[in-house]
């Protein structure tokens, strides 16, 4: 299976684009392949020098032009994707709508679901896990994506809340939502 998954993963063009992650890099979607800064700029090199041995190809007949075309737009795409991550961290980022941070008692850790009103900014959370423990969730405030700095604020003051429960031998809840006014 994890001979398969590795095939995959080699193949994948990522076509579904890249994310960004809780530990502060890329991921794709599709295959899961984990990927820095970097890793993605590689990426687009990768295409750009594929184009460009098919610019070397001296016989040029139809099929080299397809192929050639094809590369150009692999080439546009994969740029296309590495602007759009240089951005998450810096552009102007929609605020989310709503956060709700919820306790999952055998993971003992918080789930904790971004939710935007469409569209959502691209690169974007919506989903991050994070062990129920001070030292992880201050890890995320320095994660690149504001929104994800913005909800680690919320699990800490959730985590807070339910540390106060516990203290006074009460039982903790479960859940909470944080919506725009608190956000
Ligand atoms: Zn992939």
């Amino acid at each position: 299976m994890d001979h398969l998954m590795g095939i995959a993963s080699e193949n994948c063009l990522h076509l579904g684009g890249l994310r960004a992650t809780v530990s502060s890099g890329f991921v794709c979607p599709s295959c899961g392949t984990r990927l820095d800064l970097e890793g993605v700029e590689r990426w687009v090199r990768e295409a750009e020098e594929a184009r460009d041995e098919s610019y070397a190809v001296v016989e040029v007949d139809e099929f080299t032009k397809i192929v050639l075309e094809e590369r150009q737009r692999e080439v546009y795409r994969r740029r296309k994707a590495l602007y759009e991550l240089r951005n998450v961290p810096r552009g102007l980022v929609p605020r989310p709508e709503m956060i709700l941070v919820s306790y999952d008692v055998e993971g003992d850790a918080y789930e904790c679901r971004i939710f935007y009103k469409e569209p959502r900014p691209v690169g974007g959370l919506e989903r991050v896990n994070v062990g129920a423990d001070l030292d992880p969730i201050l890890e995320l405030r320095s994660h690149p994506d504001p929104n994800v700095r913005l909800a680690s604020g919320k699990v800490e003051e959730f985590h807070a809340l339910r540390q106060g429960f516990v203290r006074g031998n009460e039982p903790p809840p479960l859940r909470r939502v944080f919506y725009a006014n608190e956000l």
